[in-house]
């Protein structure tokens, strides 16, 4: 078949202007556009055309390629394969009538939302509970999803295996039902089919009719050391399945870190209060302290105050980039005897009337930290 003047087939003379090649176009496509003419392979044919001649002279490049060579100087680069349901400009076209009409939502939508087209699976959420040891080292868990996966047994079709759906009769395959309201066609999608055009005469056992299945899916996470609670990750590709053709969804694993008993947790620096013997810190001595490696003796130097802090770098949880560590802060903290034998009680009171008796004065640190006001804050506060 030789190919008609792509002028000739919009009607346009050759000097037309950008605009009215658009329009030119839209009434073509508005006229044969499939859905308008079902089951008319002339009126898809003459769709088909007009497509491609408007894709070739609204793009002034191409255009003018077939201005100096005709369909020779195109390549086949505008003719193979054209497939006007998935030409974008005809969306732009249905848009662009609706706002002719001032009612730009009726027919666009309609184009937007092809029947039974493919979607893409839901996005699944799961909250994962790790031990603060875990999130410390990282781990690997087994995790068990309930989600919808293509049925097997018919593909996803819901039809039982050697039957096929029919037609739906009430929308002839559409998925739409149009209605004619004053000038223009409103579009709405078929009750009967629920959009899909199709009808399932004999539903696949596996699915009912479904096309998709609950199942459990096993999956394995691998957790990243240093992780914390609100980060998660994504499992590309791990959703639900998608439906005519679509691409699964994503499953995201929401991190949720369980309280560790010692270590608070700030950024990548971890802080523990270590209750010690007042004797400890006047004359200095060697505590056992919690660390992420497990217990480690610590040297308390002598005439250590309570409430002093002493840095470890780099002993504090993993960045979770892989980007080093924080720091693990050990906070000493007195603890004041109770339920004293005979014998410590002697042994305190000897120590208590040789030590100096205590002023009403502030502290140097006290100095040092804070202004009058803060002072005088703590007297009275
Ligand atoms: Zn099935
Ligand atoms: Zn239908």
């Amino acid at each position: 078949m030789s190919k008609r003047d792509y002028y000739e087939v919009l009607g346009v003379p050759r000097n037309a202007g950008e605009q009215d090649i658009k329009s030119a176009y839209r009434k073509l496509a508005l006229k044969f556009h499939p859905d308008r003419n079902p089951g008319s392979k002339e009126a898809e044919d003459k769709f088909k055309e007009a497509a491609e001649a408007y894709s070739v002279l609204a793009d002034s490049d191409k255009r003018h390629m077939y201005d100096r060579f005709g369909h020779a100087g195109l390549g086949g680069a505008a003719t193979g394969g054209f497939d006007p349901t998935v030409f974008t400009g005809f969306e732009d076209i249905l848009g662009g009538l609706g706002d002719i009409f001032g009612f730009g939502d009726v027919l666009g939508a309609a184009g937007a939302r092809r029947r039974g087209g493919p979607a893409r699976g839901a996005d699944l959420r799961y909250d994962l509970e790790i031990s603060f040891e875990e999130s410390a080292k990282g781990s690997e868990t087994a995790i068990q999803i309930p989600r919808q996966e293509t049925c097997e047994a018919c593909h996803g079709s819901g039809s039982a295996p050697g039957s096929k759906p029919t037609t739906c009769p009430q929308c002839q395959g559409r998925g739409q039902l149009r209605y004619q309201q004053g000038f223009f066609t409103v579009a709405r999608t078929c009750g009967h089919c629920r959009g899909t055009g199709q009808l399932i005469t004999k539903p696949c056992q596996t699915c009912r009719g479904a096309g998709r299945v609950q199942k459990e899916k096993k999956l394995t996470v691998r957790i990243p050391a240093g992780i914390a609670t609100g980060q998660r990750m994504r499992l590309s590709g791990e959703g639900e399945s998608g439906s005519g053709g679509g691409p699964p969804g994503d499953l995201y694993v929401v991190i949720h870190v369980q309280e560790h008993k010692f270590f608070q947790r700030d950024g990548n620096d971890l802080y523990a209060e270590i209750p010690v013997n007042f004797t400890t810190l006047a004359l200095g001595g060697t505590i056992a302290i919690p660390t992420l490696d497990g217990e480690e003796p610590f040297a308390v130097p002598e005439s250590t105050e309570t409430g002093t802090t002493f840095r470890l770098r780099g002993r504090g949880m993993p960045d979770v980039s892989g980007r080093g560590h924080g720091d693990l802060n050990i906070t000493v903290k007195v603890v004041t005897p109770k339920k004293l034998t005979k014998e410590q009680k002697k042994l305190l009171e000897q120590l208590a009337s040789s030590l100096p008796k205590e002023k009403f004065e502030p502290t140097e640190a006290a100095q040092d930290d804070k202004g009058i006001f803060g002072r005088v804050k703590d007297i009275f506060g």
